[in-house]
């Protein structure tokens, strides 16, 4: 983008509690950029009107959920990672164009490929959920050779609709025992252990030597990531996709890198 877009936003709802703007500003300021990138709380109703004004000062930005799906099909243009996931997380306007992308698939993928110390070839994955955060995991593993998913979902049916658009990568299984056989990978993509310190899955129920990823982000890293690392399983939460994801949508809207570093110490 050669100009500076004229607003830099977080499209959510609810959008309050989001550690995007603090690590978002210390990125921009770093970079010397005068930009302060803002939270915007907006209902499913309020949606097309936020984009309308945005759109008349090319403004730029996130989105969260509930609007990730809301968003993609908005977009005049989409990159066909964005496509592929039917979501988009970072958008821009090229002259007053709606463009979007997803930058979340990046960030599943820098993460799972890290915990399973770069043997993602061949690698077997439980995926429990089958909402926006599934499909960016969906779409992040289908590009590893010769990976397979196991999608649980507690309504069968959006685990089977899910896995019908990746027919050569993913199957939907039915009980919680199935998904887990054999996986190298347990990702929860639920919102299960966000506000308390509940388990998506049993700590005992991990198969051996398996690394675990929870996608949910909080101030302190949850109980199932906590246990698991205690019993000797490789795991991480939701940190470092949403910073990897966050780094580079910064890079979408201002073609250059920002300081992760910046950005970090700003999530801390
Ligand atoms: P979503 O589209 O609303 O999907 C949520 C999924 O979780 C659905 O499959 C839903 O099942 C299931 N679910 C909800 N409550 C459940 C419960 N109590 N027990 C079992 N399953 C339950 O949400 P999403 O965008 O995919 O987000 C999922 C998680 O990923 C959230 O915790 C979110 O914060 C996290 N996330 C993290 C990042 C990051 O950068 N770290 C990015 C995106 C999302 P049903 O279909 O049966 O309702």
């Amino acid at each position: 983008m050669s100009t500076l877009p004229g607003r830099l936003v977080l499209l959510g709802h609810p959008v309050a509690h989001s550690a995007s703007p603090r690590f978002q500003n210390a990125a921009l300021r770093a970079a010397g950029i005068p930009l302060l990138y803002e939270a915007l709380d907006v209902t499913l109703e309020q949606l097309d009107e936020a984009l309308d004004s945005l759109a008349l000062v090319n403004g730029a930005g996130n989105v969260t959920i509930p609007h990730k799906e809301a968003v993609a099909a908005r977009c005049v243009r989409l990159t066909p990672l964005a496509r592929r996931c039917g979501a988009v997380n970072v958008f821009w306007h090229e002259n007053h164009v709606l463009c979007g992308d997803n930058t979340d698939v990046a960030g599943v993928d820098v993460v799972a490929k890290a915990l399973l110390q770069g043997h993602t070839a061949g690698a077997r994955v439980a995926v429990l959920g089958a909402g926006g955060a599934a499909a960016a995991v969906l779409c992040a593993v289908e590009r590893w050779e010769g990976a397979r998913v196991r999608v649980y979902n507690r309504h069968m049916p959006r685990a089977r609709s899910l896995a019908q658009r990746f027919p050569s990568t993913a199957e939907a299984v039915p009980t919680l025992d199935d998904a887990l056989r054999d996986a190298t990978l347990v990702v929860n993509a639920t919102p299960v252990g966000l506000h308390d310190g509940a388990y998506p899955v049993d700590i005992d129920r991990l198969p051996a030597g398996s690394a675990v990823f929870d996608l949910i982000y909080s101030p302190t890293e949850t109980a199932w990531v906590r246990d698991a690392r205690e019993t000797g399983h490789r795991a991480a939460d939701g940190e470092g996709m949403l910073l990897e994801q966050g780094a580079l949508a910064f890079e979408r809207w201002f073609g250059r890198a920002p300081d992760r570093g910046a950005m970090w110490r700003a999530m801390h």
